[in-house]
């Protein structure tokens, strides 16, 4: 566990073109400028996982890499991972795309910028999914869980796991929750639902790993400059300016 104090875990939505007509979103990023993102992580030596890696490190089946990081997707929108999987098998490395399973091969409702981008289809994820490339649960309905009854939750997400299961033939190991909304309800549902791992966006946490239940994200913004990039995905940001923002950001969520 300690090994892994310092993962990244970086969080993407739209990798593409700005939408006409709406305003600036921070949550779609200029292709050119991603590829830049992964280059660097390349030329400093980060070693990408997707979460069976991460189940596998943290039992000790497979060592740790020097510096680790996460590359996730929330929404899977087709648009995005059909730019972005090339270009991850290109630079070989991996990426985790978070799928809505009531909503595959639809369009989302729960952003109006996004509201007319697909997301990917049971067909899609089939064609897409190797070695590099792969799908976790956004929840089976994107709602606010931090809103539901346990008992609702439980439904939720145990119906998304076997979905998303039985599209891929493989285990379901991570939810990322919609919103990055949680409380502890919420995540002793998602462990009840067979998940071993939740992320989440801001949490209290110090350490990315110190609750896998409770996995802090770095959101990787469209307004960030690359110098942004570099000081976001750095050991010392993660412990301490990223830690006080995420603090700071979850007081205000209650
Ligand atoms: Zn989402």
């Amino acid at each position: 566990m300690e090994k892994l104090k310092y993962l990244p875990v970086l969080m993407y939505h739209n990798i593409g073109e700005q939408k006409k007509g709406v305003s600036l979103s921070n949550f779609c990023l200029n292709p050119a400028e991603f590829e830049l993102q992964l280059d660097y992580l390349l030329k400093k030596n980060y070693t990408s996982l997707d979460f069976a890696d991460l189940e596998a490190i943290l039992s000790g089946a497979k060592p740790c890499p020097k510096r680790p990081v996460m590359l996730t997707f929330d929404d899977a929108y087709f648009e995005t991972l059909e730019k972005v999987a090339p270009l991850l098998t290109s630079k070989n490395l991996k990426g985790i795309f978070s799928v809505v399973t009531d909503y595959l091969g639809k369009a989302s409702t729960w952003e109006t910028e996004n509201s007319a981008s697909l997301t990917v289809s049971e067909t899609q994820i089939r064609e897409y999914q190797n070695a590099l490339i792969s799908f976790e649960s956004h929840t089976a309905g994107h709602k606010n869980l931090a809103q539901q009854t346990p008992e609702e939750n439980l439904s939720d997400l145990s119906l998304s796991k076997k979905r998303l299961e039985s599209v891929t033939g493989k285990r379901t190991r991570a939810v990322f929750y919609p919103y990055g909304d949680y409380n502890e309800k919420v995540k002793a549902a998602a462990a009840k639902a067979g998940y071993i791992f939740g992320l989440a966006i801001a949490t209290t946490k110090r350490t990315t790993m110190e609750d896998a239940l409770e996995m802090r994200r770095v959101y990787i913004k469209s307004s960030d400059s690359f110098l942004d990039f570099k000081r976001k995905i750095a050991n010392w940001y993660i412990c301490f300016r990223g830690f006080r923002e995420s603090v700071r950001e979850k007081r205000r969520q209650v």
